[in-house]
């Protein structure tokens, strides 16, 4: 691993070494072009190329039928968050929204400068530390859409599966934090949308993956940048678009089809996971703030039995090479963010580390 460090970031976050050394290669050089991929022109072949790539591998990646559109949009899952609603929430009609945490309040916020939301569901009175089951969720009379993040990145949480939504109504996730970590019955879903950064990539491309028949359904006029269908049928080159961000995530779709696909990055991440679980759960020192039945395999949010302690972890931490393991000021304490990319070895050296650190503060 030469002179890297373990990279526990919560986003931007540790990215294939494969993959890197590929692109430190590209950008000098872009398949014996003479021309570095951050230099080629968005409309010639090189770059056509690329993103046919990408498209076909995130197709193949996530068994996408044909009535299904990627776009490789920017600005942000963020953006999304406003984009979703401009276009599918009319004016006096409601959307409904499952309030898991941070990110879905973000949501929230933007939807309704469109129109009404109804929070179908929350975990708020606990500090979102579990994901509402089905008892504790109830929807709307005709929905515009429901909402829902897969994973919330901040609180340690994830929902097992997709909720259920009323027959008919158009599911619409923010799948940042969780995207291609494991297999998903993509038919269940109108819109997926998921910043690059945590688990596919550079920060500011936003995949968006969309039932085609909705591409045109914008329920009033919007701005060029926000109409799907303006993206879709430029190839997702409208303007002038992230061509390396499109790059990147198109080298890590192959990445992950070359390591067993979705079914084997679920496996992995699955054990990865599991090694600090058990740990902290059989430790007498360390907790973990998610409810056990909603943990999250992607973020692992644990704390310390006092705040000093938790600093002295985090500083010792990272003086070992193990970087990035703070938490969210909204949680407090630790989050290990062990995503698609983040090495098995490194789960193993943060067991490790949390081993000598409380038999030493113990
Ligand atoms: C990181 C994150 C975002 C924000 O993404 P940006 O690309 O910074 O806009 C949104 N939702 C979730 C679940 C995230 O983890």
């Amino acid at each position: 691993m030469s002179n890297r460090i373990l990279n526990f970031s919560p986003g931007p976050a540790a990215l294939p070494e494969e993959v890197l050394e590929q692109a430190r290669a590209d950008i000098w050089n872009l398949d014996g072009s003479g021309i570095g991929v951050l230099e080629h022109s968005h409309r010639g072949k090189a770059i056509d190329r690329i993103f046919d790539e990408a498209q076909a591998d995130c197709r193949e990646l996530l068994g996408l039928p044909e009535s299904y559109a990627v776009l490789f949009l920017q600005g942000g899952a963020s953006t999304q968050f406003a984009m979703v609603p401009a276009n599918f929430l009319p004016e006096g009609g409601t959307a409904d929204y499952l309030n898991t945490g941070a990110w879905s309040k973000k949501a929230i916020a933007e939807a309704k400068l469109y129109g009404g939301v109804h929070e179908a569901a929350s975990s708020a009175d606990s500090n979102f530390s579990y994901i509402p089951n089905r008892d504790q969720t109830s929807y709307s009379a005709e929905p515009a859409y429901v909402h829902f993040t897969s994973n919330n990145t901040i609180f340690g949480t994830q929902f097992v599966t997709e909720p259920e939504a009323p027959s008919g109504s158009v599911l619409v996730c923010d799948m940042s934090s969780d995207v291609c970590s494991r297999p998903l019955d993509p038919t269940r879903y109108g819109v997926i949308y998921a910043g690059a950064q945590k688990n596919l990539g550079p920060s500011g491309l936003t995949l968006v993956v969309i039932r085609r028949d909705l591409l045109d359904k914008a329920v009033r006029e919007v701005p060029s940048m926000f109409r799907y269908h303006l993206h879709e049928s430029n190839g997702s080159r409208y303007n002038t678009p992230s061509v390396f961000g499109v790059y990147m995530v198109g080298r890590v779709f192959r990445w992950i089809l070359d390591s067993g696909g979705l079914s084997g990055m679920a496996e992995r991440n699955a054990a990865k996971a599991k090694l600090i679980y058990d740990y902290i759960d059989g430790s007498s020192a360390f907790y973990g703030t998610a409810r056990a039945d909603s943990r999250s395999l992607m973020n692992i949010t644990f704390r310390a039995p006092t705040e000093d302690l938790e600093k002295k972890f985090i500083a010792e931490a990272e003086s070992e090479g193990l970087s990035g393991l703070k938490g969210h000021r909204s949680v407090g304490g630790m989050r290990a963010s062990i995503y698609n990319a983040f090495p098995p070895v490194g789960c193993e050296a943060l067991v490790q580390f949390m081993k000598h650190f409380e038999s030493r503060n113990g």
